[in-house]
């Protein structure tokens, strides 16, 4: 067994030898906790027949744990000064393939078909730049590349909302969007001891794993998300309030959005974080319906 990236004595000494400084701006926080990689790489169940896509592999110390376990690796580093280190750090790893490239530019499935040698299964493993969290998440569930599932870490307070059941405070139009193609829950919650440098904010590690099919089945997924966005602008308003906001107040518009309720059996004077996908699904197509 290879010695360990991630331990405080060996990233100093890797630091030190490059003469790295973290940029606070790429959100770099470098895991310096072996312990936690194994747990990560647990979650995500990852094995010979698995290719992995990774965000961000800093010095590749969650990287070469995904190389061990994984089929193939493909890591994307925006940091031009990471890939001397990573082409050093990561040597013995013939199945790792590290990308020069902001992953939110990054074209995914040409990469994808240039990369990985069969079509397994795929997993984003990663431990996320925070700053851009939610684009990732988004990048990856519009691609045309079909991911399986991801494990990845990030600010608690974003995992939670990712994760929110209907009627709490922390669901959203984030919960849902997420919700909607994936199946949502937190993994672990992770010590900001674990940090080099340690980040102001509580971590945690969600799984996300795709569903068969999207969580509700609607007539037009665009109205939909238009709706659910919509229903959230003013999270202490009603959603007749939210509804009015985003739809109009015209009286035609009124009367439509007054019937799509009433065959959604959904009260008015309810507010949007009380609705469930399903319930949004309902009302989506019934505005849709009442109103073309
Ligand atoms: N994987 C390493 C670890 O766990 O120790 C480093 C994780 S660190 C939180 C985030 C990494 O993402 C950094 O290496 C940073 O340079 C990189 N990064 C930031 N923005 C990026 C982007 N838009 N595309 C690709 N990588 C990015």
């Amino acid at each position: 067994d290879r010695k360990d990236i991630a331990t405080p004595t060996r990233t100093k000494e890797i630091l030190e030898k490059y003469g790295f400084s973290f940029k606070k701006s790429l959100g770099q926080n470098f895991i310096v906790e072996p312990n936690i990689l194994t747990k990560i790489v647990q979650a995500a169940g990852l094995d010979k027949e698995t290719n992995v896509i990774e965000v961000g592999p800093g010095i590749g110390a969650l990287t070469e744990h995904l190389g061990r376990a994984a089929h193939q690796v493909m890591a994307f580093e925006i940091d031009d000064r990471l890939l001397p280190v990573l082409a050093d750090t990561l040597s013995p790893y013939d199945n790792i393939k590290i990308v020069h490239s902001d992953i939110l530019k990054a074209n995914l499935p040409a990469l994808v078909a240039e990369n990985f040698s069969d079509e397994g299964r795929l997993m984003v493993v990663a431990n996320l730049p925070y700053y851009i969290t939610t684009p990732i998440i988004m990048h990856f569930l519009a691609s045309e590349v079909k991911i399986d599932g991801l494990v990845i870490m990030m600010q608690k307070e974003v995992a939670d909302r990712i994760t929110a059941k209907p009627g709490t405070k922390a669901y959203g139009s984030l919960s849902i969007a997420i919700q909607y193609y994936m199946t949502a829950e937190v993994a672990f919650i992770v010590p900001k001891t674990v940090f080099m440098p340690q980040p102001n904010v509580d971590s945690a590690i969600i799984r996300l794993t795709r569903r068969a099919v999207p969580a509700v089945t609607v007539q037009n997924e665009v109205h939909f998300f238009k709706l659910v966005k919509g229903a959230f602008v003013q999270r202490r308003k009603t959603l007749w309030n939210n509804l009015l906001a985003t739809y109009g107040k015209e009286p035609a518009v009124k009367e439509a959005l007054e019937q799509a309720l009433q065959v959604s059996g959904i009260d008015a004077k309810r507010r949007g974080e009380t609705l469930t996908v399903a319930e949004f699904g309902k009302l989506s197509d019934a505005i849709y319906q009442f109103l073309s």
